[in-house]
């Protein structure tokens, strides 16, 4: 109750929730308080949480904030939400995201523009809490839940989580199954959790995961109890500084925040050694030829006959070009055109062929410093805080906002964003921790003692 008051005071402004589902949440917690009674229950008994629109919901609103799919309301439940619900959490409701988790801002949503909880010292304009997962980390952050769900594909879990000094960790490609996920790029989406701290998060990551019959990409491996790792000692660890993230035109207080996460851990006795990713710089153009391939492909099933929307025409070419012109934003329209160009006959090996390879290369820079005993990577988890709405209206601007996070996503790593500060106008910064596959307990080791 005093989260869905807290939905109903602060929701009309900052738009974080695109369906509450208080009548749910009460059966979900009164189910919860006798399972309790009873002396039964699961890791997270009563536990409301906040779901990205993004992940199916059985008989409940999933539109991937996309005027597309008006109206659909899954007869099935993702694998993601139904280990959480297993384990005794609470869904308060789905959250805002940029349409098909495309974009860095949370402007691509039909719904419209999620706000920060965050402002400038001394301003009262607006700021965006990040994307895609915007919804998720202002709901957050502005405690209308105790901890949400959201994907990454290209940092849209820790990009937003930095933007609005919550916790955000992406784990390994495959940990969590990506069934009844809304698909974007499939063989980069990955769900994760947002929360207020890495514990958290933790907790979260330790219900969500799971190999999963229905998702032949998750992978059979246990899910170690990953709130054992807080506070364990990171002695001896070694940590990679890649000097490819030190970009042109960052601001100087990242890189401060940058030299003092590398203070937090060297004094925790963490070894600090300098490493170099060379291919670094290819990741970003290459994700934009992979993830918009994808996309293309995944998101030719709206075609008005199967989900949501249709728009009639005079047969039923028409119906399909209707129904698409209406239903898709403007992002998304971006997306399925270069990803449609770059997979047609002559360019395919030009360009997305290339940029697998290049993607192969990504990963070996990674593999190396493993390698060489590096245990996790230390990086900004962004080039700058967050901006205002209509800040940035190039798309290839916005798309450099992703140049720290994609290349986790291209090799399938873990990468975890935590609060490390604030700048000189009082916004969060984060810092992203990148690991070895499968080994997110050391992100959480580390992370926790920098947040
Ligand atoms: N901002 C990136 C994009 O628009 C990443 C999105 C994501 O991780 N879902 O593709």
């Amino acid at each position: 109750d005093a989260f869905l008051g807290a939905i109903e005071t602060a929701n009309p402004h900052l738009n974080a929730y695109v369906a509450v589902t208080p009548d749910k949440a009460r059966e979900m917690a009164k189910a919860s308080d006798e399972r309790l009674a009873r002396g039964e229950g699961g890791a997270l008994e009563g536990i409301p949480l906040g779901i990205k629109d993004l992940f199916a919901t059985r008989g409940i609103h999933t539109q991937a904030c996309s005027h597309v799919l008006d109206g659909f309301k899954p007869p099935y439940e993702s694998t993601v939400t139904a280990n959480l619900w297993a384990d005794g959490a609470v869904m308060l409701g789905k959250l805002n995201m940029d349409e098909f988790a495309m974009g860095s801002s949370n402007e691509t949503s039909y719904y419209g523009q999620v706000v920060n909880p965050w402002r400038k010292e001394g301003s009262n304009k607006a700021l965006v809490p990040g994307g895609s997962s915007g919804g998720s980390a202002a709901a957050v952050a502005a405690k209308l839940c105790m901890g949400a769900t959201a994907t990454d594909t290209g940092g849209s879990i820790r990009q937003p989580a930095a933007f609005t000094g919550t916790v955000g960790i992406k784990p390994t490609y495959g940990r969590c199954s990506r069934w009844g996920t809304v698909a974007f790029a499939s063989s980069l989406d990955q769900a994760g959790p947002i929360a207020h701290t890495v514990r958290d998060c933790a907790i979260l990551l330790k219900s969500m995961a799971s190999v999963d019959p229905k998702d032949t990409t998750s992978v059979d491996l246990p899910v170690p109890d990953y709130e054992s790792a807080i506070g364990r000692s990171v002695k001896g660890l070694k940590i990679g500084i890649p000097a490819e993230y030190r970009v042109e035109g960052m601001p100087a207080e990242i890189e401060e925040r940058w030299q003092q996460g590398i203070a937090w851990l060297k004094d925790a006795g963490a070894e600090i050694v300098d490493i170099s990713l060379p291919h670094t710089k290819y990741a970003l153009p290459a994700y934009y030829i992979v993830a918009p391939a994808e996309a293309s492909s995944n998101l030719a099933r709206y075609d008005g006959v199967r989900y949501g929307l249709r728009v009639p025409g005079k047969d039923i070419i028409e119906m399909y070009e209707n129904t698409r012109a209406a239903g898709f934003g403007t992002e998304v329209k971006r997306r399925v055109m270069i990803g449609t160009y770059v997979l047609s006959a002559g360019y395919y090996d030009a360009y997305y062929l290339k940029a697998q390879k290049v993607r192969t290369l990504i990963k070996r820079d990674f593999d190396l410093a493993w390698a060489n005993g590096v245990d996790a990577i230390l990086t900004p988890t962004t080039p700058d805080a967050a901006f205002a709405p209509g800040e940035i209206t190039d798309p290839v601007t916005m798309y450099l906002n992703d140049i720290f996070t994609v290349t986790v996503n291209m090799a399938g790593l873990p990468g975890i964003s935590v609060p490390a500060g604030l700048n000189s106008s009082g916004l969060p910064l984060g810092l992203q921790l990148i690991g070895k596959p499968f080994e997110e307990e050391t992100l959480f080791q580390l992370g926790h003692v920098i947040e």
